[in-house]
């Protein structure tokens, strides 16, 4: 299988220059799509490769991209989202750190596409290594004449920034996004309308995510054909794998889209460390609903994983082992998600606190049954519909997962009062 990002990056972990870049057929794609295509051909492209976004929800691109009005007047903007914060999840790193240039093509592709003249990396805070080699990467772009007025000697321009976020989750859900980039606080806005046709200063915005937008000169370069045949299944093209837990191999690989569960534990993560039995999976981050060894031959795309019960989200999994307690698992994630949450909305503030102290209670040997009880109204009421984003209703899915795998867990906590990992 050809590789088409994962092949361009040296082994040293060293981040690949403008000169390496181009030398491997970085740049070609752009010089072909201003050259070629039009906007609207280079959009249709992208819908043909069947790419849907990386970010986690999964959205198809080329569908994104076709909702912005291009016969309005004024700027439009194009945002890779780098805002990586999703527990577990640390793919958009290694493209960033690896490969900026490939992000930068990508992006000055999509900004044609939709025709924007100003474009943001809206960057994760503590990706600080990231953050240098990116400005580098923007200032080589803009050296070599890739960014600023007349690229490549066309008509079109387009301008450049990275912008460093604060260092909250919040941040890298799109329209909480826009709003940190305008200087305001960081809280979601309302959708409709989506920041295809109203976002950043309320202009036609396009957000994407780092990897998907990754994919965008290969798709260019080789077309939406040979993206879809990468795939194992329907979802188009590679996906950047990730595992993490007490593996053997926790790490990230470029795979077809499609890999089972099982071939990505046993065989690029190279199963779990000796003594240890694997119990459950969240498949994509931390905002998804656990799996369990019943799902082991799961085909890792949106579909399939869904079908499943859960989410591929980004697709970097976490790993529960038999020696790790569920109840302690599940409740360093709430804390997590109670601490970010931006307390705009009331479930959220409210609700995602109170779930954090019930499950330390619980996994102190302090909870009731009724506590037990409680867990499953929160998750009800901070479920999908009942806030104003997706924070919450993420912080629910591996708690509700939980209680429905390992109940028996959280029984045994309520009757021993204590934990029965505690020893470990
Ligand atoms: P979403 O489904 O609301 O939106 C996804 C994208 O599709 C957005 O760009 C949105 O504008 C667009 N979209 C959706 N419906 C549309 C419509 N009807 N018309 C036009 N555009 C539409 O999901 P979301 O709230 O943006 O993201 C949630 C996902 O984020 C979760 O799946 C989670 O896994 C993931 N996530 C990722 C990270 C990370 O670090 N990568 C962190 C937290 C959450």
């Amino acid at each position: 299988m050809e590789r088409p990002l994962t092949q361009h990056i040296p082994l040293s972990g060293a981040a690949l220059q403008l000169k390496e870049y181009e030398a491997v057929g970085g740049y070609s794609a752009l010089r072909k799509v201003l050259q070629e295509l039009t906007p609207k051909e280079v959009t249709e492209k992208v819908k043909d490769a069947n790419l849907k976004g990386r970010g986690g929800a999964g959205f198809s691109t080329g569908m994104k991209w076709s909702f912005v009005p291009m016969n309005v007047t004024g700027p439009k903007y194009l945002i890779a989202n780098a805002d990586e914060m999703e527990p577990g999840t640390f793919k958009d790193r290694w493209l960033l750190e690896g490969n900026p240039h490939q992000l930068l093509e990508g992006m000055i592709i999509a900004a044609y596409a939709i025709q924007a003249t100003q474009a943001f990396v809206f960057m994760r805070w503590a990706y600080k290594e990231a953050a240098q080699i990116m400005t580098r990467a923007i200032a080589d772009a803009y050296a070599a004449g890739y960014l600023g007025k007349n690229i490549l000697g066309k008509d079109f321009q387009l301008d450049m920034q990275l912008h460093t976020g604060v260092g909250r989750y919040m941040c890298g859900e799109e329209t909480a996004l826009l709003n940190s980039l305008e200087g305001k606080r960081a809280t979601p806005r309302a959708k409709p309308p989506f920041p295809q046709v109203s976002g950043l200063f309320g202009k036609p915005t396009i957000v994407n995510n780092v990897e998907t937008l990754s994919y965008i000169p290969h798709i260019m370069n080789k077309g939406g054909d040979w993206f879809k045949s990468l795939s194992y299944t329907a979802d188009g093209g590679t996906k950047i794998y990730g595992v993490s837990g007490k593996v053997n191999k926790p790490g990230a690989w470029e795979l077809p889209m499609g890999v089972t569960m099982r071939e990505l534990l046993e065989e690029h993560a190279g199963g779990m460390k000796a003594g240890l039995r694997f119990r459950g999976v969240l498949p994509g981050g931390a905002s998804t609903d656990f799996l369990t060894d019943a799902h082991l031959d799961v085909k890792m795309d949106f579909v399939g994983v869904a079908a499943a019960g859960s989410r591929l989200g980004t697709g970097t999994m976490v790993v529960l082992d038999d020696q790790t307690c569920p109840v302690g698992f599940v409740h360093n994630l709430e804390h997590f998600f109670a601490q970010e949450s931006c307390g705009f909305c009331t479930p959220c503030r409210e609700g995602l606190p109170w779930t954090e102290k019930i499950l330390l209670a619980l996994e102190q040997g302090k909870g009731t049954y009724a506590d037990l009880e409680q867990l499953e109204i929160h998750t009800q009421l901070l479920g999908p519909g009942n806030t104003f984003c997706a924070l919450a209703p993420g912080a629910m899915e591996p708690l509700q997962s939980a209680l429905k795998y390992f109940r028996e867990d959280f029984e045994q906590h309520i009757k021993d009062k204590k934990c029965p990992y505690a020893h470990h």
